[in-house]
C-alpha cells in the first residue's frame, strides 16, 4: 500500500474534491459553480497575549467566511495546534453544506487559532479569547457571523465571546454565539446535541438497514464534547459501547463500558480515559477504528480515514461525528466495502441545528423546554436523513455525494434568485 500523500491529507483538497463530484452530478452553472468555488472572505488576527509567567507571546488565529448566501456565517472556534488556514477554509466550507443539509438558514464560516489549549491557565485562554473576538468584532454579529465551540473550546470561551462583543457594540446581544451557557441564553440540549445526532442518525440508519439497537456494537474515537455525549446517549438507548478512545489512547471491551462512570473518570476525576479501571484492552486511538463493529463513530479529528488504512475499517455504518474524518481519497475503498456511510455534514449536524434553535431563542428571548428542543431536533434530522437516502437512491450516487448535491443544489438556487451582486 502507497503511503498516504500530502494531498490526501490536504483537508480543503478534499473539500474541493466532494464539491467537484457533487457539482459535476449536479450539471451546476458553471458560473454558479466559480461562485461557490470560493470563500467569501478570510482573515488573519495575530493576538497579542501577556502570558501568566509576565512575557508576551503573539498567537496567530483566523476566521473564514465561506458563504452568506443562504443566511449568516455559522460555524465553530478552534483551538488547537494543528489549526491552519487551510483547516479553517475547509471547515468553513463544510459549515455551509451541513447548514444546507439540514435546511437551517445559515451559511458557512469557521475560526480557530494556533495554541494548545491543555497547556495554557484559565486566565490566559480568556485572554487570547477576548482579544481574538475584539479583533473580529466587525465581522461578527447575529446577522453577520454566529461562531460556537468546537475542538478544544467550551461553553466558557462562549461566554467570554459573548461578553466581549457586548463591550464592544455596547449592547447586550445573546445570539451573537451559541454553546454558551444556560444561565445567560443558551439552549437546553446544546450539549448533547452533536451526540444526539450522532444517535438519530444511527437510529435512522439501523431501521434502513433492518439492524437493531440491541447487540449493536459501537465503537467511537474521540471522548470530547461529541464522543462522550454520543457514547451516554447511545448506551442509554440500548447500544453496546465495546470500543472509546481519546488522544492518550484507546480501550476495547467486548462487553461494553459504563459510561457515565467513564464520563466520571475523565471528566470529574480528570483521570486518563486508557486508565480507566473498568476493564478493556489498550491499545492506540488509531488502532481502535479497525476492530469489528456494527457502527464506527470516528469523533475526535480529521484524516483518521486514509488509502492507508480503510481497507481494515470492520464495520457496518461509518457515522462521522467528527469533521473530515475519511480523506476523499479513501470514500473509493469504504464505498467498494459496502459500509453505509453517514457522511459528517448529516452525522455531525445536530450541533448545528440546535445551535440555531439557540439563536432563534434568543433573538425571541422565549426559551424552549429541553423535551421541545430534542423533538424539533429529531424532525429536522429524521427529514434531512430521509431526503439524503431517497436522494442516493434515486440518483444512484453514494451518501457522501448525494448529502452534497442537495446541499449545493440549495445554496446554488438561492444564489440564482439573489443575483451577483454588482
Ligand atoms: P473536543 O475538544 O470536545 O474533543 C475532542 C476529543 O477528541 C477529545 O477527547 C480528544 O482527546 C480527542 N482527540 C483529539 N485528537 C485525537 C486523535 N488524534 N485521536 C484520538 N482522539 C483524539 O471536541 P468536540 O467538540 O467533541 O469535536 C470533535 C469533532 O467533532 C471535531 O471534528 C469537531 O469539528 C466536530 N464537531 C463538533 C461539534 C460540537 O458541537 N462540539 C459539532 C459538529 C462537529
Amino acid at each position: 500500500m502507497a503511503p498516504v500523500t500530502q494531498d490526501e491529507l490536504n483537508v480543503y483538497a478534499s473539500a474541493e474534491a466532494r464539491f467537484e463530484v457533487a457539482a459535476q452530478r449536479l450539471g451546476l452553472d458553471e458560473d454558479v459553480y466559480r461562485f461557490l468555488q470560493y470563500p467569501s472572505k478570510e482573515i488573519t488576527v495575530y493576538i497579542p497575549v501577556m502570558l501568566d509567567s509576565g512575557h508576551l507571546k503573539v498567537f496567530t488565529g483566523y476566521r473564514v467566511l465561506h458563504s452568506a448566501v443562504r443566511g449568516p456565517g455559522k460555524g465553530g472556534i478552534r483551538f488547537s495546534m494543528d489549526v491552519s488556514l487551510n483547516e479553517v477554509r475547509a471547515l468553513a466550507s463544510w459549515m455551509t453544506w451541513k447548514c444546507a443539509v439540514v435546511n437551517i438558514p445559515f451559511g458557512g464560516a469557521k475560526g480557530g487559532v494556533i495554541c494548545d489549549p491543555t497547556k495554557l491557565s484559565k486566565n490566559e485562554l480568556e485572554r487570547i479569547t477576548r482579544r481574538y473576538t475584539a479583533e473580529l468584532s466587525d465581522w461578527l454579529g447575529p446577522e453577520r457571523d454566529i461562531p460556537a465551540p468546537d475542538i478544544g473550546t467550551n461553553e466558557q470561551t462562549m461566554a467570554w465571546v459573548l461578553d466581549t462583543y457586548a463591550m464592544h457594540v455596547r449592547q447586550a446581544t445573546t445570539a451573537v454565539v451559541t454553546g454558551k451557557p444556560l444561565d445567560i441564553g443558551g439552549s437546553q440540549g446544546r450539549k448533547e446535541a452533536t451526540g444526539r445526532g450522532v444517535l438519530i442518525n444511527c437510529d435512522k440508519a439501523l431501521a434502513k438497514l433492518g439492524m437493531k439497537r440491541e447487540g449493536c456494537r459501537v465503537i467511537i474515537q474521540g471522548f470530547g464534547n461529541v464522543g462522550s455525549m454520543a457514547a451516554m446517549l447511545m448506551q442509554r438507548a440500548g447500544y453496546k459501547i465495546i470500543g472509546v478512545a481519546d488522544i492518550y489512547g484507546a480501550l476495547l471491551n467486548e462487553n461494553g463500558f459504563d459510561v457515565p462512570e467513564l464520563i466520571d473518570w475523565v471528566y470529574t476525576q480528570k483521570k486518563p480515559l486508557p486508565d480507566f479501571p473498568g476493564g478493556g484492552t489498550k491499545m492506540s486511538s488509531h488502532q481502535i477504528l479497525f476492530n469489528p463493529c456494527e457502527i464506527l463513530v470516528p469523533a475526535a479529528t480529521e484524516n483518521q480515514i486514509t488509502t492507508e488504512n480503510a481497507e481494515r475499517v470492520d464495520c457496518r455504518i461509518l457515522c462521522e461525528g467528527a469533521n473530515g474524518p475519511t480523506t476523499s481519497h479513501a470514500d473509493a475503498i469504504i464505498d467498494r466495502k459496502g459500509i453505509f456511510v453517514i457522511p459528517d455534514i448529516l452525522g455531525n449536524a445536530g450541533g448545528v441545528t440546535v445551535s440555531y434553535f439557540e439563536w432563534v431563542q434568543d433573538r425571541q428571548g422565549f426559551f424552549w423546554r429541553e423535551s421541545e428542543v430534542n423533538e424539533r431536533l429529531q424532525d429536522v434530522l429524521e427529514h434531512a436523513f430521509d431526503e439524503i437516502i431517497h436522494y442516493a437512491e434515486l440518483h444512484k450516487v453514494n451518501n457522501r455525494t448525494a448529502a452534497y448535491m442537495v446541499a449545493i443544489d440549495r445554496v446554488a438556487r438561492v444564489l440564482k434568485v439573489r443575483g451577483i451582486y454588482a
